[in-house]
């Protein structure tokens, strides 16, 4: 499996050119977003693939397609449909994860009315080899490590697409075993949308990227806002002079400047799921080799002898250090390089979301809708 390199880098010498119109060339330079910032982020994508954006809108006043997310544990599947849906049109996109559609299941289950309902619907749609009374056993005992089986699975999202008018679907979590990659090819036959494109989209995310955005994460105890102490920090840093540590603490207003903790087991890594890794790599290689069905390649980290000439320095993701300034008695937020090795042993850097979600804009644009 070989994933390409997209440029996404702004062309300095076709400035004035459509594409690049309003990126102005600040003193020899190009301009520089700050991705993280949602306004700043909406001009980037604008500048960078702003016609292709067009097209995708005009495609789906009439049209949809369902794209099937397939990428390791943690590879950032669900930032990339919602940054996706955040440009073309929320009212046009439903990113469906079969995890939040397990865990809403669970919720029904806890529920005497639901689960009756939710029971009485099996009863009438459920097909498959299981038998039934299986089935309720299966889901009445389950813990949440336990996987359910595929039948089930399927007749849960049809239920759920049943519920959502037509809209373009992004699915993540489905297929999740080798044995539903086989389903996945007659999905939107079963779900009815016969006659709308289906694409795999497939992400490539270094182990040892995966492994810092687990190892530094963390989370606000109020309102489970994730973020990383080292790539993706709050705008408000703490620092305990006792401890000599620092704290992220929470920019959500109503949060009251909470500190952001670290989840019990994160500290261990991609350790404790370099099996469910091993799968997901299996699941991508197998999806890979399937014919007929489109693909398109998306890739995070880029070798550092290929960055200067493919992407501008604000689309990597830095690093950031935090120094207290005792005299000034405040803390120092700084940005530096961040270098990983990928999968192949490269030294390379690793994308922020937005830069391969123009990737794939372009790609799902000028491959699959300007026909
Ligand atoms: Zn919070």
């Amino acid at each position: 499996m070989k994933f390409p390199i997209y440029k996404t880098k702004s062309d300095e010498d076709k400035s004035s050119s459509s594409h690049f119109a309003n990126a102005r060339v600040i003193k020899g330079k190009e301009r520089v977003f700050d991705l993280n910032n949602p306004e700043e982020r909406k001009k980037y994508f604008e500048i960078k693939a702003g016609p292709e954006i067009e097209i995708i809108k005009n495609y789906l006043e009439k049209k949809s397609f369902v794209a099937y997310f397939l990428g390791k544990k943690n590879s950032g599947k669900g930032t990339y449909a919602k940054m996706f849906a955040e440009i073309i049109g929320p009212e046009k996109i439903a990113h469906f994860s079969i995890g939040d559609m397990i865990r809403r299941v669970d919720e029904e289950l806890k529920d005497k009315n639901k689960k009756k309902e939710l029971i009485d619907f099996l009863k009438e749609n459920y097909r498959g080899w299981i038998p039934f009374k299986e089935i309720i056993n299966l889901l009445n005992k389950r813990n949440t490590a336990t996987l359910l089986p595929t039948d089930l699975i399927l007749i849960l999202v049809k239920r759920e697409i049943n519920k959502m008018e037509k809209k373009t679907l992004f699915i993540d979590g489905f297929p999740r075993e080798l044995d539903q990659v086989n389903f996945s090819l007659f999905f939107r036959d079963l779900i009815g949308y016969r006659d709308d494109p289906d694409i795999f989209i497939l992400i490539d995310v270094p182990r040892s990227v995966i492994n810092e955005r687990i190892k530094y994460r963390r989370v606000c105890p109020f309102c489970q806002t994730s973020r990383n102490f080292k790539l993706l920090p709050t705008s408000k840093i703490e620092y305990n002079s006792d401890k000599k540590q620092f704290f992220l603490l929470c920019d959500n207003p109503q949060c009251n400047n909470v500190r952001l903790l670290p989840k019990e087991g994160d500290e261990k890594g991609i350790g404790p799921i370099k099996a469910r890794l091993k799968k997901d790599e299996e699941l991508m290689a197998h999806a890979f080799s399937l014919y007929g069905i489109p693909k398109i390649l998306l890739r995070n980290s880029i070798p550092i002898q290929s960055v200067k000439k493919n992407v501008d320095d604000y689309e990597i993701t830095p690093e950031y250090v935090f120094e207290w300034n005792k005299e000034e008695q405040r803390v120092e937020i700084k940005e530096k390089p961040w270098f990983i090795l990928d999968d192949q042993g490269n030294k390379s850097v690793s994308l922020l979301a937005p830069p391969v979600v123009v990737s794939l804009i372009k790609k799902l644009a000028l491959d699959f809708m300007s026909k």
